[in-house]
């Protein structure tokens, strides 16, 4: 997995001030911020790094810096919005439908998942296999041993997905919107489904976690 950098910053006192004569001047020289703070051009070198790579400001050459008028709130889901259901995939758990219900619950326990996509003999997926599921079936005085996992799975075309490229506030969304753990990512071919990833609650906890983390 590989995350994507992102900058969320709290503004320190001098980066304040430098942010408000550039609200009130700008478009202006870094050598006038400068003087106005009566501080050397060097002294602020990173302060207005930072607040470019921010996003709070843009330097334009022999122009100068000029406020973007981005709210932190703006910029923070600029970033969120920089988040691709492929940054952050993990690898997905598989079974075929004919396997037992027992087998299933080996497969959640051994993987250390809550979601199991399941396939037919082609790849192609079929539906969808959670604890409740599972628990659903040991409870229903069947024969775990022998009974097939498609008889309690969740079956396509109820499956929710997503692909590589969407968003992943768009899988997040539909993990809250659904009331669901996991879905599928996929790859549509001839009208079928196959399985590439999966995105998690614990998916989207992680891309929470890497906004502050990679700050
Ligand atoms: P748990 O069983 O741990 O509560 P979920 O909330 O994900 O896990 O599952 C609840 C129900 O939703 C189950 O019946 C499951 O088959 C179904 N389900 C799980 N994931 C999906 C999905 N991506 N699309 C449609 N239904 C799903």
């Amino acid at each position: 997995m590989s995350t994507i950098g992102v900058i969320v910053i709290e503004l320190n006192k001098r980066q304040e001030k430098i942010l408000q004569i550039v609200k009130n001047n700008g478009p202006i020289t870094g050598e006038k911020i400068a003087e106005k703070l009566n501080l050397t051009r060097a002294t602020l070198r990173p302060d207005l790094a930072i607040l470019t790579m921010a996003g709070y400001l843009d330097a334009r050459p022999r122009v100068g810096y000029f406020y973007t008028g981005k709210s932190s709130t703006q910029l923070l889901s600029e970033s969120i919005k920089k988040f691709r259901v492929k940054d952050f995939q993990s690898v997905p758990i598989v079974i075929h439908e004919d396997s037992s219900t027992y087998e299933a619950i080996c497969v959640m326990f051994l993987d250390d998942v809550g979601t199991l996509f399941v396939t037919n003999k082609d790849n192609h997926l079929v539906g969808v296999c959670s604890r409740k599921d599972l628990l659903r079936a040991s409870m229903g005085g069947q024969e775990i041993h022998t009974t097939p996992i498609h008889v309690y799975m969740t079956r396509v075309p109820n499956v929710s997905v997503c692909y590589k490229d969407d968003l992943l506030f768009y899988a997040a969304k539909q993990i809250i919107d659904k009331q669901i753990d996991s879905i599928p990512v996929v790859v549509e071919k001839d009208g079928h489904y196959e399985v590439t990833g999966r995105i998690s609650k614990t998916t989207i906890t992680r891309a929470f976690v890497s906004l502050i983390e990679d700050e």
